[in-house]
């Protein structure tokens, strides 16, 4: 998934994704990139986020709408997407998350963002008017 969330200079909210799917995968499956609250959710009061993964996973726990509104309540983007990330985590169990990529990745109305995945590889991309053009890793679970 490519999933893109924005903040313009009046601080209205936005995102987008794009799937590739998954290898092999059942004919008529769908992933958690077209759905929303899965793979992509923006609430222009609050914050955006999007996920990346085995959306199987993003789905049971609504995901994405799951980190705004922990953002909502007061996460910041990071806990909530960790917190999102340790929903899926418990269910599955460690030795079977291992076997499991999800990442989530948000941005609040303040223009804070954050990233949290289950295992190491998931990075995201930073950039704004100013000074940022960065590649970020994102801080891992397992
Ligand atoms: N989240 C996508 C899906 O499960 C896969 C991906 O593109 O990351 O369909």
């Amino acid at each position: 998934t490519i999933g893109m969330i924005a903040i313009d200079a009046n601080g209205n909210l936005s995102g987008s994704c794009t799937t590739s799917g998954m290898a092999f995968k059942m004919r008529g499956r769908v992933g958690d990139s077209p759905l929303v609250g899965a793979g992509l959710f923006v609430d222009n009061e609050v914050g955006a986020a999007v996920s990346t993964g085995l959306g199987e996973e993003v789905i049971k726990v609504c995901g994405t709408h799951l980190v705004v509104e922990l953002m909502r309540q007061g996460y910041s983007p990071e806990n909530a997407c960790k917190e999102a990330v340790n929903r899926i985590v418990k269910h599955n169990g460690i030795a079977k998350s291992k076997e499991i990529q999800v990442g989530f990745l948000a941005l609040n109305k303040k223009g804070e963002y954050g990233a949290y995945c289950i295992q190491t590889g998931f990075s995201f991309a930073v950039c704004d008017s100013d000074t940022h053009n960065e590649l970020i890793p994102s801080k891992h679970m397992i």
